[in-house]
Formats: C-alpha cells, structure tokens, sequence
C-alpha cells in the first residue's frame, strides 16, 4: 500500500467513525429499528469491518424477543441444500449505539458462518474484532 492509499484509508476510517459517534451519541433517546436503518449500516459495517465480504442475510425480522438483543439464526433447507441466515432484531434499543452495536455483533456471527465456515460461537476469532469495533467507538 502506498502512503497516499494508507491516508485515503485513515480518512475513511475516521469519517466513518465520526459518522457513528455522531449518530449515536444521544444516548438518552429510544432507538426504533427499521429495516432501512438495518440495510444502511450493514452496507457501512460491511465495507468498514469486513472489506465488504459479507453477503446480506437472507432474511431480516424486527420481532420481540426474550433474553437477548439480537441473533443470528442458521436455518437449512433440506430440498434446497443450502443454507440460510436470518437476522433477527428487537424492536426498540434503549438508543442508537445499542443498535449499532448489535447490528455489528450479528454481522460478525454471519462472517464466522459463511466467510469462515466457524461455528459462529463467542470464540477468539469473534473477539479478534474487538480492536476494529473500537476503532469505530463500538464495543464488543
Ligand atoms: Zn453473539
């Protein structure tokens, strides 16, 4: 990579990031899921966290749920052969960062299952995200 290649991405990773800060820094407000907001920023984190590799999941529901903020549900289809990937989110996020941040988290269980043929479990290579997340001003 040449230097000017190495600034463009620096600019990038900082303008990204200021965008999330600055979209998710009112922590006080409730965040109501959309499914646009869900494309939008799984188009950003794609291209921002993992070089744009990911294929969307195949199917997205907002639904209520009990017990965690969101998942990603492997389903298999036995007439097709292939397999599915179901993004499933909450409703309502107690604000936008939450969102942001599970959006996120999804997103690298489906990178494990599909780029990596992973298991997709809380492992090292889950976690060998962290730095990147923080970079962005999200955690893990
Ligand atoms: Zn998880």
């Amino acid at each position: 990579m040449t230097n000017k290649e190495k600034k463009k991405k620096l600019e990038k990773i900082v303008s990204i990031k200021k965008r999330i800060l600055r979209e998710s820094c009112n922590l006080k407000t409730n965040y109501k899921t959309t499914y646009k907001d869900i494309k939008k920023y799984f188009n950003i984190f794609n291209k921002a966290l993992f070089k744009n590799e990911l294929n969307p999941f195949n199917d997205v529901q907002i639904k209520r749920m009990n017990g965690c903020w969101g998942q990603c549900v492997e389903d298999y289809s036995i007439r097709k052969g292939t397999r599915f990937f179901c993004l499933e989110m909450q409703p309502t996020y107690e604000n936008k960062k939450e969102f942001l941040t599970t959006l996120g988290h999804e997103m690298i269980h489906l990178w494990q299952q599909t780029i990596k043929k992973d298991t997709g479990n809380h492992n090292s290579l889950f976690y060998s995200f962290r730095p990147k997340f923080k970079k962005f001003g999200l955690s893990l």
